[in-house]
């Protein structure tokens, strides 16, 4: 229901957790968050309310990182349990997909994906892109052209953000008739559903068009459509008066 991620100076924790906090207002069932750090990627996830998921937090701290994600989820394939609850890894745990809206051919994508040997380890229709994600990026090395070739299979609403333990200063994301903000910052960026989630580090902000796909990095941004082409043109820009 409610998506956050960052890259930058910052304890990423921290930023994404506040920003999830932003996001309440919207419900949801679970949370989680996963973080980028010391060459690997860390997750925690709970059913509940994010009083849960910082329980958590407390009782095992995650190693603090750069960049991160998070995000809270409003079931909709699967019960909301904390297996079900978002980020979703692939196997061996290097990639971390969150995920807002519906694949609807996940079916179809989760029995192929079982039939070359992975295994699934949630009811959702979110995991298929965390292990199609982590395939393509095996192949090609590029975390934006991974997502990218991914998306073009998906039918459905999505908003998708991923991290890769083996490109630890990207956070990538992608839209299809759900939303998806930048928000840019100084040597920091933010990707949220809404600019509240950001709102207290940065007022600029790049509203991603239908389709495309972003790269982030501490000092930069790029957007593309899903076969890759530059699309600067398309990109809204605005300053947030709020
Ligand atoms: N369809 C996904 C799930 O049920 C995402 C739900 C959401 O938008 O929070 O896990």
């Amino acid at each position: 229901c409610g998506i956050v991620g960052y890259v930058g100076g910052q304890c990423a924790l921290d930023v994404v957790l506040a920003g999830l906090r932003r996001l309440e207002y919207r419900g949801y069932d679970s949370a989680g968050v996963a973080v980028l750090a010391d060459g690997g990627l860390a997750a925690a996830k709970k059913a509940g309310k994010l009083a849960n998921l910082e329980k958590e937090l407390a009782d095992r701290p995650l190693p603090s990182g750069s960049t991160g994600i998070g995000h809270t989820r409003w079931a909709t394939h699967g019960g909301p349990t904390d297996a079900n609850a978002h980020p979703h890894l692939d196997n061996p745990g290097r990639v971390a997909v969150v995920h807002n809206g519906i694949i609807e051919n996940f079916a179809e994508l989760r029995a192929e994906l079982t039939d070359r040997g992975h295994r699934l380890q949630s009811e959702t229709d979110t995991e298929v892109v965390s292990h199609l994600v982590s395939e393509a990026f095996s192949s090609c090395g590029d975390l934006a052209e991974a997502m990218r070739q991914v998306c073009r299979r998906l039918e459905g609403a999505f908003t998708l953000v991923a991290v890769h333990a083996d490109d630890p200063e990207v956070v990538v994301g992608a839209r299809r008739n759900s939303p998806l903000v930048v928000g840019v910052g100084d040597g920091e960026n933010f990707l949220a559903s809404d600019v509240s989630a950001f709102i207290a580090h940065t007022r600029e902000a790049i509203e991603l068009g239908q389709d495309q796909v972003v790269e982030l990095r501490r000092d930069g941004v790029s957007v593309t459509d899903f076969d890759g082409n530059a699309a600067d043109d398309a990109v809204r820009a605005y300053h947030v008066d709020w």
